[in-house]
């Protein structure tokens, strides 16, 4: 008796859960947004992380480090701003010349560097104390070839 009457409840619950989208306002039952809604946030959550690597930029990424292993071999440039010579290097990696993270496009211009100059690149273009109104310095720099 009990269940049955728990049960009809929960039908009309279920039936009458119907909830206006937060964006649209359309009724339905959703958690929260109608499907084209939640779609269209998704799409803007993935568009508001640019440092997602899309095929493209792998493949742009991977073509860039290629031509740079073309034209001077297994060799690393270094980061001279950070007193990080040019040296020889098997691991190579292309990178952001401005990196995303400091506001640069995700199709920007790249520099082929090893793992460690890149990473302590990074952490330098990161670091709230380099944040200055200079631009990077990148194009004065012959070691510093740059792949567009
Ligand atoms: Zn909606
Ligand atoms: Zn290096």
């Amino acid at each position: 008796m009990r269940e049955e009457a728990a049960t009809a409840q929960a039908t009309e619950a279920a039936v009458t859960l119907r909830r206006a989208c937060l964006d649209c306002g359309k009724l339905g039952r959703w958690r929260s947004r109608c499907p084209q809604c939640e779609a269209l946030r998704e799409r803007a959550k993935v568009a508001a992380r640019p440092d997602r690597k899309s095929y493209a930029e792998t493949k742009r990424r991977r073509e860039a480090v290629a031509a740079h292993r073309a034209e001077v071999g297994d060799w690393c440039p270094g980061v001279p701003e950070l007193g990080r010579r040019a040296h020889p290097s098997a691991s190579l990696q292309a990178d952001h010349v401005v990196e995303v993270a400091a506001g640069g496009p995700e199709a920007g211009p790249l520099v082929v560097r090893c793992g460690p100059c890149n990473s302590a690149r990074s952490a330098n273009v990161r670091s709230p104390l380099s944040r200055t109104t200079t631009p990077p310095r990148t194009s004065n720099f012959p070691t510093d070839p740059v792949v567009s």
